[in-house]
């Protein structure tokens, strides 16, 4: 068997021990009163006409106590209670006082358990609330007879009718007698509940002070039937009656304001802790346990309405801390199906509101009474409904129709937010699917690009050869026959054969450009590394240079810093830089310009390269480029508009193996350039390119800012 819980253990404990003493207390009374027959009638016939006046009075005084008892009132309640026994029982003597006591204690706890007003008992354990009833036997009989025996065993009167020094001190003694022995009762209750006996002293202090206050009350009660008669004992009764009530209303308005409060927090608190679940399921159970705080929520429901089939979807349906099976219910009978067509609460306080409404609910195991349903409402539309049950009649109020209110909107509000994450989430998973899908698209025409230009690169370099051998006989023989037929042949077969060398020469150039930028492309230029002398260099192009710019009837001047040192650089490929430079110079200048190339070393300090550097600056004064178009001439096949016009032919290759060339030396060209002023072409290179590819300077090279922006084709 399963070892029960600790509060099942103590539920037990008290239960057993109400038992107990409520039968003990039954016990004492009906052997007393079998013993004491004669003083019941004793007591009668002393009081004589009064008597039923007075006991109505004692009974009816009694009632009002019992049923005004409330929670912040207890206490008073006690002592009230307390102060009629101890007022009484030198009247009637202690049978007749404690089976008063005993009988309407008991009848307004049963009235309370059925109509539950303004008392401390809870419906959640009946059978508890029972044997505490059983047990006012014990709690209330016992002292009562305890403390009238003590009063007869000092002398006390039956009936006391007559006011002295000491029958007044008996009454007190008594008093606090009685006082002492319903604490004594109550110590083993409070026992079984758990309560340490340090703690029970210390609230027992408490309590008997304000009980012993009340003594005086009692013993001039008592003493004033025979003074002044019993209009002044009812006088008196309705004074205390009055106090009481008046307490209780106060208390009541304090608790009201208290509980108010809580509500008020609690919603906050509601707002806070729902707008963190993401899930709709966690929220739904979230907005339950935050309900069940501020409201009664033994029966509860959470529908939300789903527009697509007009059905009411039961989310979450608790019964009596049972959570039942999901279930949907067509939109129509039924009073949740009421609020979401009405879009308004509906509060009903009994099942007779239900029928004069013209209502009904759908079928439970157990029927409840009252009804209260919210609906939540999402912006402008409702999206389901919250409804709470109760088996007592009118179990709601206005207060909790406002409470629930604010709570249906604000689960509304989150339960739309838990939505839409979620379909948040469900976009999201199908965008990443997408771009997921797209990458690897985009990769798999990368890569056939890749192929793609492989081949085209391969085409071209086999291309490329196999054109240079045709071209290279068509030259060297066209050259041949130039010197052969030179004064043979007439003069315009001998300038056909001058236009076929030009023409080959022209389409060699263009080939061998293709090929070098075929290679670049395909990464398998390499480059040689020369130590040269860069004088003879300069010297030597500036040499071949001289007949082209001669013709063109434009002068050349070269300078060199002494200070130029040895370079390790392809001396090949910067004759290809420097021959490009100076035939464009030469090309794009008016006849009679003038070109001038000046050669200086820059230390790394100074250079833009940050290593040491040759810095090669070739100058002409032709017709300059536009400022749009200064980068872009950089670029394959690109020609100048008024390039183009000016001198016609060119291939736009020129400048693009240039920047290559540079580049793969991890050197620089930049250019300046004015419209008909002229352009200066600077070169930066290092003086021993091995050097600059172990020191890269991280600066951005204005070739892939032309791939940036997308210049090359
Ligand atoms: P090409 O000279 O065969 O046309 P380049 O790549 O060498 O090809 O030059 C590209 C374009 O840049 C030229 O067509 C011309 O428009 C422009 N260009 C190059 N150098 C100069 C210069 N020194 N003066 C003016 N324009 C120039």
């Amino acid at each position: 068997m399963p070892s029960p819980t600790p509060e099942a253990a103590a539920r037990r404990r008290v239960i057993s021990v109400f038992l107990a003493q409520g039968g003990a207390g039954l016990l004492l009374m009906s052997w007393l009163t079998w013993l004491r027959q004669d003083q019941v009638t004793e007591v009668f016939q002393r009081l004589g006409d009064n008597a039923p006046i007075l006991i109505a009075i004692f009974v009816a005084f009694a009632v009002t106590l019992a049923l005004l008892k409330f929670e912040l009132t207890d206490m008073i309640y006690v002592s009230l209670v307390l102060t009629a026994f101890m007022a009484f029982f030198p009247l009637f003597g202690g049978v007749l006082t404690a089976w008063i006591a005993v009988l309407v204690s008991a009848g307004t706890r049963v009235i309370g358990m059925k109509q539950i007003g303004p008392t401390k008992i809870s419906t959640t354990d009946p059978a508890i609330e029972w044997v505490r009833t059983f047990g006012l036997f014990g709690t209330y009989g016992i002292p009562v007879i305890a403390a009238s025996t003590l009063y007869e065993y000092l002398g006390g009167q039956l009936p006391a009718l007559h006011a002295t020094p000491a029958a007044a001190a008996r009454i007190a003694v008594c008093g606090a007698f009685m006082i002492f022995m319903n604490n004594l009762v109550m110590f083993r209750v409070a026992r079984a509940y758990g309560y340490s006996v340090a703690k029970i002293v210390k609230l027992d202090s408490i309590d008997v002070s304000i009980y012993l206050l009340t003594i005086p009350y009692a013993v001039v009660t008592a003493l004033s039937y025979a003074a002044i008669g019993w209009g002044a004992v009812l006088a008196l009764a309705f004074t205390g009656g009055v106090a009481n009530f008046i307490a209780r209303n106060l208390a009541v308005t304090r608790s009201r304001s208290r509980h108010q409060v809580q509500r008020l927090a609690s919603l906050t608190q509601i707002g806070k802790t729902i707008s963190l679940r993401f899930t709709t399921n966690e929220l739904l159970l979230a907005i339950y346990t935050e309900c069940k705080k501020v409201i009664d929520c033994s029966l509860f429901s959470i529908a939300l309405l789903d527009e697509l089939t007009s059905e009411l979807s039961f989310e979450l349906d608790i019964r009596d801390d049972h959570v039942l099976p999901k279930e949907r219910m067509p939109l129509g009978e039924g009073l949740n199906s009421w609020v979401v067509t009405h879009h308004q609460p509906l509060l009903l306080g009994s099942t007779a509101d239900e029928r004069r409404m013209g209502l009904k609910s759908v079928p439970d195991t157990k029927a409840s009474e009252s009804w209260l349903g919210v609906p939540m409402m999402a912006r402008d539309h409702v999206i389901g409904v919250i409804s709470v049950e109760s088996y007592r009649k009118h179990a709601f109020t206005a207060d909790d129709v406002l409470l629930l209110t604010a709570i249906a909107n604000q689960a509304a509000v989150a339960i739309e937010n838990a939505q839409l994450y979620k379909d948040l989430e469900g976009l999201t998973y199908a965008l990443e699917q997408r771009v997921m899908e797209r990458t690897n698209e985009l990769r798999e025409t990368n890569l056939r690009l890749l192929a793609a230009d492989r081949s085209k690169n391969q085409f071209l370099a086999n291309m490329s050869h196999e054109l240079r051998t045709p071209l290279n006989s068509i030259i060297g023989f066209s050259s041949v026959l130039i010197e052969a037929g030179r004064s043979t042949l007439p003069a315009r077969m001998h300038k056909f054969l001058e236009n076929i060398h030009t023409a080959g020469n022209h389409l060699l150039e263009l080939i061998n450009d293709i090929l070098d930028l075929s290679k670049i492309e395909a990464g398998k230029m390499e480059l040689r590394a020369d130590e040269f002398d860069l004088r003879e260099t300069i010297a030597a192009v500036e040499r071949v240079m001289r007949g082209f710019a001669a013709e063109a009837k434009v002068q050349i001047f070269t300078t060199i810093d002494p200070n130029v040192p040895q370079v390790r650089l392809d001396e090949g490929r910067l004759k290809q830089i420097l021959f490009n430079l100076l035939s464009n110079a030469v090309k794009f200048s008016q006849h009679g310009g003038v070109v001038a190339l000046a050669c200086r070393f820059l230390p790394r300090t100074d250079s833009p390269l940050g290593i040491d550097t040759v810095r090669i600056d070739v100058k002409d004064e032709g017709i300059g480029i536009p400022p749009d178009e200064l980068q872009r001439i950089f670029v394959e096949f690109y020609q100048t508009e008024e390039g183009r016009r000016a001198r016609g032919g060119g291939t736009g290759l020129g400048l693009s193996l240039t920047r290559n060339f540079v580049e793969l030396h991890h050197g620089r060209i930049d250019v300046k350039s004015k419209p008909a002023e002229g352009s200066t072409f600077t070169l930066y290179l290092p003086v021993d390119y091995h050097e600059a590819a172990y020191n890269p300077r991280p600066y951005v090279e204005p070739h892939i800012h032309d791939r940036q922006a997308g210049l090359r084709p």
